[in-house]
């Protein structure tokens, strides 16, 4: 019986997934209008305004993209990981998410994606053409149904429009059935912000990267989020080679038991000079692009999902933090700014140590820069 159930669902699943073909020409139209308006307009670029948010789900993912006040979530972490979620979108003030993207059938990327669907209203639901026979899965396909909302099919080379920025579409290739390999079915895409570029693809691996780079989609971009948690499966060096990030953000749990991020990844980042930030030190992680240059700051401070974070003490937290900070020198950060004070560090300097997480911003660039901007040099370590 439950064998025939879960075959109705993904049939059902299936058929809106086609029925949705037809919507193709609409968005494809206002994709052309908005490439059209956003060349008009290049002069604005430095006044647009984009924050993506690397939610810390532990071993998950659940990105935030928020633009002139409109929203996107690109997956939504565990199954436990719904009230971390949905407290994370309040805060923020998220009403309405325009875009909400299922990248592929598996628990951490889906798992808490029937509460988001119950509880916020979504214009635009993204999921590749691909079921699972999973509980997980069901849930979702059952808030789907109960919320009476259509999947739209990703399109590789479809443009989508976000506020101020907007994103195309990089896999799974269109037709392509990638059987029962699940991360390489990703919703892949490509974030625009202005001048900045992300390139976000779930867990999407060497097939489906290599797809990409045949799609002949431009892929270059400022931002890479590692696919599949740093996992050596993914980031080809010829994929890695076309988006040729600054950055790297790594979606991953602290102590995971599939050992992610692996060390040859690390080793590729290093090699090619990439700064990449993990939430498994860093917590949520939150990049600004104003469609010029990209800020980046941690913001919960707290500590990794799978410690009991509600506990944890004042010392506990601060040196985390400092651990924190040593190792993003490690990595090449170049300085942490506290924003409450004006005042920017050395990432070692033992004012970080003691600086409170909501003040502490992340920064990489050149000295001139912040003191351009008006920061002031820490006395005690000389930046
Ligand atoms: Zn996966
Ligand atoms: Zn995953």
């Amino acid at each position: 019986m439950k064998g025939f159930k879960t075959k109705r669902i993904l049939g059902l699943l299936f058929a809106i997934v086609f029925i949705l073909g037809g919507m193709g020409a609409f968005e494809a139209n206002k994709a052309e209008a908005v490439t059209g308006s956003s060349a008009a307009s290049n002069k604005q670029a430095s006044e647009k305004e984009m924050n993506v948010h690397f939610i810390d789900v532990g071993q998950a993912d659940c990105i935030l993209v928020e633009s002139a006040g409109k929203y996107m979530l690109i997956d939504a972490g565990n199954n436990d990981d719904a009230d971390t979620i949905v407290d994370y979108l309040k805060e923020q003030g998220v009403k309405k998410l325009e875009y909400v993207i299922g990248t592929h059938p598996h628990e951490d990327h889906i798992g808490s994606l029937d509460t988001v669907i119950l509880t916020y209203d979504i214009a635009t639901l993204i999921m590749p053409a691909k079921g699972h026979t999973t509980k997980t899965f069901e849930d979702v396909v059952s808030a789907i149904e109960k919320k009476k909302l259509s999947i739209t099919d990703p399109v590789p080379g479809k443009k989508y429009k976000l506020g101020d920025s907007e994103f195309t579409i990089l896999s799974p290739k269109k037709g392509k059935d990638y059987g029962d390999n699940y991360n390489n079915w990703s919703v892949g895409i490509k974030l625009e912000n202005g001048k900045n570029r992300f390139v976000l693809c779930g867990d999407a691996e060497k097939d489906s990267e290599k797809d990409m780079l045949d799609s002949k989609i431009d892929l270059k971009a400022d931002v890479l989020k590692l696919s599949h948690h740093g996992s050596r499966t993914s980031t080809t060096d010829a994929f890695l080679k076309a988006v040729k990030p600054e950055y790297a953000v790594i979606s991953v749990g602290k102590d995971n038991d599939y050992g992610l991020p692996d060390e040859e990844s690390l080793k590729k980042l290093s090699e090619n000079k990439i700064k990449y930030f993990r939430t498994d030190e860093l917590g949520t992680i939150v990049a600004s692009s104003d469609g010029n240059t990209i800020k980046w700051k941690n913001t919960s401070g707290k500590d990794s999902k799978n410690s009991n974070a509600g506990n944890i003490n004042s010392s506990q937290s601060v040196k985390r933090t400092g651990e924190s900070a040593t190792e993003a020198q490690a990595k090449g950060l170049d300085y942490v700014i506290n924003i409450n004070t004006g005042k920017f560090h050395k990432p070692g300097c033992s004012s970080v140590k003691q600086m409170n997480d909501s003040n502490k911003q992340l920064y990489n660039g050149s000295r001139d820069d912040l003191t351009g901007k008006g920061y002031d040099p820490c006395k005690r370590c000389n930046p």
